[in-house]
């Protein structure tokens, strides 16, 4: 069984209804969700004139391999009506796989540890609150160490309790 850490976010429509529909087809379709982060919300990074993200962090044991994950957590993203259109634009759903395991991939189709990673409070804000003690495999820094070294400026605030 392989450990998974994804970021589901998006900024369209009923935020907090889509991030619930993207749990239930991850839960349905690619394993045990055994940890899942508060909902917390960021001012849009990138393209910032557009509506804020809602995100959200969660540990999911999972038999398949990364890219098998990937391939599903795409076909959930399309399931769910994911539009590719503006390059960091405004979205129903994203699903990034942040870490697998201490697994190291540098690929066409997936990066792992997801690169953005280190860089980004709206995904290690929540990812330190249900894995702080994780070592980054290619950093070999905690996720919460990564956080207090982290210069990402964007304001990101803690929506509602985490659910399980
Ligand atoms: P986006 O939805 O804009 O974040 O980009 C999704 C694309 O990024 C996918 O089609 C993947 O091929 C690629 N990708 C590379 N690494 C990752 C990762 N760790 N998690 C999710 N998508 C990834």
């Amino acid at each position: 069984m392989n450990t998974a850490y994804l970021l589901i976010g998006g900024n369209l429509g009923n935020r907090s209804a889509y991030l619930q529909k993207a749990i239930e087809l991850i839960q349905q379709i690619c394993g045990n969700i055994v940890h899942s982060s508060a909902i917390y919300e960021t001012a849009a990074w990138g393209v910032t004139d557009q509506p804020s993200f809602y995100n959200q962090a969660l540990a999911l044991e999972t038999e398949f391999s990364p890219s098998a994950l990937l391939h599903n957590l795409l076909a959930i993203e399309e399931q769910m009506g994911r539009k590719r259109t503006v390059k960091m634009g405004p979205r129903v759903i994203d699903l990034d796989i942040l870490l697998f395991d201490d697994l190291v991939i540098s690929g066409d189709l997936l990066t792992l540890p997801h690169p953005a990673l280190p860089m980004r409070k709206f995904a290690l804000l929540p990812l330190c609150e249900i894995a702080p003690d994780i070592i980054h495999p290619v950093l070999h820094k905690t996720i919460c160490r990564l956080l207090d070294e982290c210069t990402d400026t964007l304001d990101v605030q803690k929506k509602s309790i985490a659910a399980s």
